[in-house]
């Protein structure tokens, strides 16, 4: 659906410019989910950005970005206008970004349907009750007239869910959709959309930095460091069998369900050390400096990515066989 290639962003910044995203492949299919995976700062949202046109002010991008025959690299606000809200959505960690507090929910759910479908007031109206239906929010019909304030968080989400699904897109990117939530509501929430996805035949990007949601809801994965794919792979073959160590990093960071720490807002426990700024990223692999097996090699040049089964690939020189 969405075919990445080479995906290059630089981005100006204080101390000149810096390469967020260096060099990224990857392709979006049908019915399928990809989960990109990594810690703050790795360039997941960039990455979701780029595919929305979205990037921020002064942002530069190279590389090819193709959806269905189109470079979307290089076309202009206006087509992106067109595309985006319609052909591409996206759903954000924090549904505010989405919703204006000014306007009852009803309302924001049927503008995408106006806009890009010409659909009447009440045909609109119709169509977004369906659409907070199949999102599952109670009482759906009693809150059309909500304003998001009167809302829980959950349910603004599913709102958020339901404005993004409102054009039936073809890709749907979230970008961390449910991190403000309880982990019952996470789960609750990634399995709607995941089922969503599987019955609309979307394409889906599921951005997260935590590994075990992501193997649950993720066809494929991709990790994410230093604005690099590091290893990606059939969830199944990474969770079996994890071949760089920064993903068997997060894997052993990850907390235990249910634990305290699982809890929306409380700390999680994180890998030695922290990702370094852009423009401080060494010249060889990026995870070198906090990497226990790093050997002088590593940072001479960065790590070609090595297949180590079929579809799944990882750029390090010490993979585990
Ligand atoms: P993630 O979503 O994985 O946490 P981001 O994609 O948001 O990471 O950011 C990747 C890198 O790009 C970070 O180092 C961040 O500081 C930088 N960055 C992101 N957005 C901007 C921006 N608008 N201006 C300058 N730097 C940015
Ligand atoms: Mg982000």
């Amino acid at each position: 659906m969405i075919t990445v290639t080479d995906l290059h962003v630089t981005l100006r910044s204080a101390r000149g410019e810096v390469e967020a995203l260096r060099g990224l492949s990857f392709a979006l299919q049908r019915g399928h989910t990809l989960g990109l995976i990594g810690e703050s700062g790795s360039g997941k949202s960039l990455t979701a950005l780029a595919l929305i046109g979205l990037l921020p002010d002064g942002a530069r991008a190279a590389g090819s970005v193709r959806f269905q025959e189109r470079e979307l690299l290089v076309q202009d606000e206006a087509a992106w206008c067109r595309l985006r809200g319609d052909r591409i959505a996206m759903v954000f960690q924090e549904p505010m970004t989405a919703l204006n507090p000014l306007h009852p929910i009803a309302r924001q759910i049927a503008e995408p349907l106006r806009l890009h479908r010409g659909l009447g007031t009440a045909a609109a109206r119709a169509e977004a009750l369906r659409l907070l239906d199949r999102v599952r929010l109670a009482d759906a019909r009693a809150r059309l007239d909500a304003y998001p304030h009167q809302l829980s968080g959950g349910q603004r989400q599913r709102v958020g869910i339901a404005i993004a699904l409102a054009c039936a897109p073809d890709v749907l990117l979230a970008d961390e959709p449910t991190t403000a939530l309880d982990a019952t509501l996470q789960r609750e929430l990634l399995g709607l959309l995941r089922e969503l996805v599987r019955e609309d035949g979307m394409a889906m990007l599921l951005i997260s930095h935590d590994l075990g949601l992501m193997a649950e809801h993720s066809d494929e994965l991709m990790v994410m460091y230093g604005g690099r794919i590091v290893e990606a792979g059939p969830t199944a073959a990474l969770a079996a069998r994890a071949a760089h160590p920064y993903t068997r990093a997060l894997q052993a960071a990850r907390p235990r369900l249910g634990a305290q720490a699982h809890r929306a807002g409380a700390r999680l426990p994180t890998i030695p050390g922290s990702v370094p700024a852009l423009a401080d990223l060494p010249p060889g692999c990026p995870y070198a400096d906090r990497c226990a097996e790093a050997v002088e090699a590593c940072r001479a040049a960065v790590p070609p990515a090595v297949v180590v089964a079929p579809g799944h690939a990882a750029a390090c020189l010490r993979i585990v066989r």
